[in-house]
C-alpha cells in the first residue's frame, strides 16, 4: 500500500470518528501534513502513530527499571535517573552515568556539566526541553567513575529502547564512554569527535563530554563546530 493511500484512509477514518485536529511531530512527512485534516506542530495529544508495528512508549520502558536490580550499581544509588526531555525529540543526547546530583535529583545533567551542556543546546537555538538528555547507565557509578562493560552491558538495550521509541532524527554522543558503549567500539574520542557514525540506522555524532571541556576549555571551539554540524543536519534556523 502507498504512502499516500494510507495517509487518506487516515484521514477519512480520523474525519468519521470526530477528530478534525491531530498534533504532528515536526518531522512528519508534507504528504502527511496535506492529507490530515489540521495540523500544527508539537509532541503531545494524539500524534498520528508510525506506520508499521507499534512502538513501546517511554514509560513502557520506565516501568520495568522502577526497582531495578539488574547490576550491582543498584546498591549505591538514591534514583534510577531514566532519561528526561521530549519524547519526540529530534535530537537526543547520550552521556556516561549519572553523578551526586544527578543521583540526587533523578535528572540527568543537572550539575556544573549539565549546564555547560544547556550552553550548548541554547546555542543551537533549543532549549533542554526540546532535546532528549539519557545516559548509558541509569544509576550512579561510585566515586562517578565510567560505568564498567558489565554495567553497562545490562543497561544499554533500556537505552537503545529509549532510542526506537523516540526516533531522534540524531544521537550526539557526550565524551568517549558514550561514543564506545553506544557503537560497541573502543576509540579516542579526540580522534572520532565530530565525525558521523551510525547505530541502528540512526545518525550518530561524537563530541566531548562538557565535564572534560569544563577542564580543558581550549577544546569548547570544537564541540561549538559539532553542535553546528548538529543544527545544519537538523536544517535548524541559524542562532541569533
Ligand atoms: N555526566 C554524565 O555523563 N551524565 C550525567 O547525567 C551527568 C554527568
Amino acid at each position: 500500500m502507498s504512502r499516500t493511500v494510507s495517509h487518506r484512509m487516515l484521514a477519512t477514518w480520523l474525519k468519521e470518528v470526530g477528530v478534525d485536529h491531530v498534533m504532528l511531530p515536526a518531522r512528519a512527512s508534507s504528504s502527511a501534513r496535506a492529507m490530515l485534516p489540521s495540523l500544527s506542530d508539537g509532541d503531545t495529544a494524539a500524534a498520528v502513530p508510525p506506520s508499521g508495528p507499534a512502538v513501546e512508549t517511554l514509560d513502557d520502558i520506565r516501568r520495568e527499571l522502577t526497582d531495578c536490580r539488574r547490576c550491582p550499581l543498584c546498591a549505591g544509588r538514591a534514583t534510577v535517573v531514566f532519561g528526561v526531555g521530549n519524547p519526540r525529540a529530534r535530537l537526543m543526547f547520550v552521556g556516561e552515568g549519572p553523578g551526586s546530583e544527578e543521583d540526587r535529583l533523578g535528572e540527568p545533567f543537572v550539575g556544573a556539566a549539565g549546564k555547560r551542556l544547556d550552553r550548548w543546546i541554547a546555542r543551537i537555538g533549543l532549549r533542554r526541553e526540546d532535546v532528549y538528555i539519557a545516559n548509558i547507565v541509569k544509576c550512579r557509578p561510585p566515586g562517578n567513575r565510567a560505568p564498567l562493560p558489565e554495567e553497562a552491558k545490562v543497561c544499554l538495550p533500556y537505552l537503545l529502547r529509549q532510542i526506537r521509541a523516540i526516533r531522534p532524527e540524531i544521537v550526539c554522543t557526550l565524551g568517549a564512554t558514550a561514543l564506545n558503549f553506544l557503537l560497541g567500539v573502543e576509540e579516542k574520542i579526540t580522534r572520532e569527535r565530530g565525525k558521523w557514525r551510525e547505530r541502528d540506522g540512526v545518525p550518530v555524532l561524537p563530541t566531548y563530554h562538557p565535564a572534560f571541556i569544563l577542564r580543558n576549555a581550549a577544546r569548547e571551539t570544537e564541540v561549538i563546530g559539532d553542535f553546528d554540524a548538529l543544527a545544519s543536519r537538523l536544517r535548524l534556523p541559524p542562532a541569533k
